[in-house]
């Protein structure tokens, strides 16, 4: 590890090499060691800055993108404050359509950073022309010298994880991983990093992690996408209501679902049981990882990897505020 050596040329420079730390106290039940990949030491604190930086520079090596360009991009926030970041080193301007579900600070935060702001209803279907899918598709088309991002159906999207989180995550292991617990929402992370795995030492489990209310478990078991299994929830980042293509369900060997509630709590205790301030999506990582272990996934030679993919700083106005976890009826 030599980012931190010397001086950064930009902080673009620091995307990537994220620490692994051992988890103690929230996993002391379960059999096994297990490791976090703490995502938020990322200079916009998320995974997201290895995607965004992966595809907007394939853009330019391709001649896609020159300055001046507009980069449009459908994000829950995070992809959208690592393209925020981007755009202000690189020169470009971006626009982003976000879910009304993403809390007011990451929509606050993209603002202050000079991106454009479209908020779309999350409860409508993706082919609706108010989701945030069409409402991107429509920008990119109407602005010209504009790149969309898509990182839904985006292979550079895994492809980022697949040579950078996974090599990384084997490396810092020296090859001792035996599972890896991954958020699945476009499917990036999970599949990029799980495709490497796996090519490392095929009997790596790759467990995913999905949301009640979310299509992607049913798909995965049935290959078949019903919407049935739609209905809303908390959760920002995690499942999805339709199928992305950067999803590679061959990787993946099962999913497990997790409550809206669970993630929360489990969220708020791995804070005061670990030190580390983790995003919702991490409690639904560690939510998940206990209920794997309840169906005996693990033994006590697991080495099991879970991806944190964001810090908590970007929730304090949901799960870290009382009023809001009362709202919900999460806390008394
Ligand atoms: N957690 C958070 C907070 C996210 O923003 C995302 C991205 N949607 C994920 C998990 C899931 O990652 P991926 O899109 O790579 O599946």
């Amino acid at each position: 590890m030599t980012r931190n050596q010397g001086i950064s040329k930009n902080i673009l420079e620091l995307v990537g090499e994220t620490p692994l730390v051992q988890l103690h106290t929230i996993t002391k039940d379960l059999k096994g060691s297990y490791f976090a990949k703490l995502e938020s030491f990322n200079p916009g604190n998320s995974q997201k800055d290895r995607i965004a930086l992966h595809i907007v520079e394939n853009a330019e090596k391709k001649g896609i993108l020159t300055k001046g360009a507009t980069i449009v991009e459908t994000t829950s926030g995070n992809t959208g404050y690592s393209l925020a970041m981007i755009s202000l080193v690189k020169g470009y301007n971006c626009i982003l359509a976000v879910s009304d579900k993403s809390s007011q600070d990451k929509i606050d935060l993209l603002k202050t950073m000079g991106a454009e702001v479209h908020v779309c209803p999350a409860n409508v279907p993706p082919d609706d022309p108010k989701s945030y899918y069409e409402v991107a598709k429509r920008i990119a088309k109407e602005t010209p010298n504009s790149v969309y991002i898509n990182q839904y159906f985006n292979a550079l999207n895994s492809e980022a994880h697949y040579r950078t989180t996974g090599p990384e995550i084997w490396k810092q292991t020296e090859g001792k991983i035996t599972h890896l617990v991954v958020a699945s929402g476009t499917g990036g992370t999970i599949s990029g990093t799980g495709k490497y795995l796996k090519e490392q030492n095929p009997n790596i489990k790759i467990l995913g992690v999905d949301a009640y209310g979310s299509v992607l478990k049913k798909y995965h078991e049935t290959g078949k996408l019903d919407l049935n299994e739609v209905s809303p929830y908390k959760i920002e980042g995690l499942g999805k209501n339709l199928i992305p293509t950067a999803t590679d369900f061959d990787i993946i060997d099962v999913y497990e679902k997790v409550t809206d509630k669970e993630a929360a709590l489990t969220a708020r205790e791995i804070i005061k049981s670990e030190g580390i301030f983790p995003g919702y999506t991490c409690g639904a990582v560690v939510q998940a990882t206990k209920q794997y272990a309840k169906q005996n996934q693990f033994s006590e030679d697991s080495f099991v990897v879970l991806i944190f993919p964001d810090g908590g700083a970007r929730y304090m106005n949901k799960i870290y505020n009382d009023k809001w976890m009362r709202k919900q009826g999460f806390i008394e």
